[in-house]
């Protein structure tokens, strides 16, 4: 019998948040590297994974979102796409097992500059891969990568991403949106969440009195960073500042008992937070078969 390979079945998921209408469209994964986490043990890492019967090294998935709000249809970050690395790039697929085609995407909202989220937005020719839209990015975020002065090596977390940013600004060029928080569309509001970069922002939709908040990299490894909030990584530009923002996120999102998702919350991605001894633990939704 020829050997085949098994895939998985499509990475599309939907849900209702008021009149509008999310789809989390799967992007891929990454492998994270406990070696790079910081602020506890290795032991107690891997006893956090061990805890949930995850794998002895993390393994996360990268996620976007599309926002149909009657009004819009806006793409809330756009994966890795095939300028990174092998586990990665499956959007345009999604999207379209999905039913969407690029040009139905005409605003994308980005959380922040970092290639598993924004380099989607560049197709293997390296041209728009969305034609119509406007990207919509925190002004400290654009600031934060177009400076000269980074060049230099002088933040070397941000070094290994200068290249993919540099093709997405070279590639948009003239098609950004620099906001600073607030209503960016109808029933879209920004939260500026800065450490893991700059700009790093958030996006809550409040439709029909529902709210959705999409938190974007407010955690990297939920199973680790979720019950010990001050565990960073060497990605984050500020690592005090990303483990404040993302304590206050926490604060937040458990008090006023939003839902949340986010780039690497595991499908279907929708999940409550609520305070958990000395942090929080994380309530996922289950699959809703109607909509
Ligand atoms: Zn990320």
């Amino acid at each position: 019998m020829a050997e085949e390979q098994i895939k998985q079945s499509p990475g599309v998921y939907r849900r209702k948040v008021g009149d509008a209408l999310v789809t989390v469209v799967n992007d891929g994964f990454l492998d994270m590297p406990l070696a790079i986490m910081r602020g506890a043990t290795r032991d107690e890492m891997e006893q956090l994974l061990r805890d949930v019967f995850g794998p002895p090294e993390p393994r996360i998935t990268v996620n976007a979102f599309v926002i149909e709000t009657g009004k819009h249809t806006v793409l809330v970050d756009a994966g890795g796409g095939s300028t990174t690395v092998y586990s990665m790039g499956l959007l345009p697929d999604n999207l379209a097992v999905a039913g969407f085609k690029p040009e139905d995407i005409d605003a994308v909202l980005l959380t922040h500059i970092h290639p598993d989220h924004s380099s989607g937005l560049v197709d293997k020719n390296g041209d728009a891969m969305f034609p119509r839209a406007e990207v919509f990015v925190h002004g400290d975020e654009f600031d934060f990568w177009s400076d000269p002065a980074l060049r230099d090596g002088s933040v070397p977390a941000a070094t290994p991403y200068l290249e993919p940013a540099d093709m997405l600004l070279s590639t948009y060029k003239g098609r950004f949106r620099k906001t600073d928080g607030g209503e960016v569309l109808p029933g879209i509001t920004q939260l500026h969440m800065p450490g893991h970069t700059p700009g790093h922002s958030g996006y809550q939709l409040d439709s029909a009195g529902d709210k959705l908040l999409i938190w974007g990299d407010t955690v990297h490894v939920p199973e680790i960073q979720i019950p010990v909030p001050g565990v960073t990584s060497e990605f984050d530009i500020s690592e005090p500042q990303a483990a404040d923002s993302r304590r206050k996120i926490f604060a937040h999102a458990a008090a006023e008992r939003v839902v949340i998702t986010g780039g690497h919350v595991h499908m279907p991605g929708f999940a409550h937070i609520v305070p958990h001894g000395e942090g929080y633990r994380l309530i996922p939704e289950t699959w809703a078969v109607a909509i």
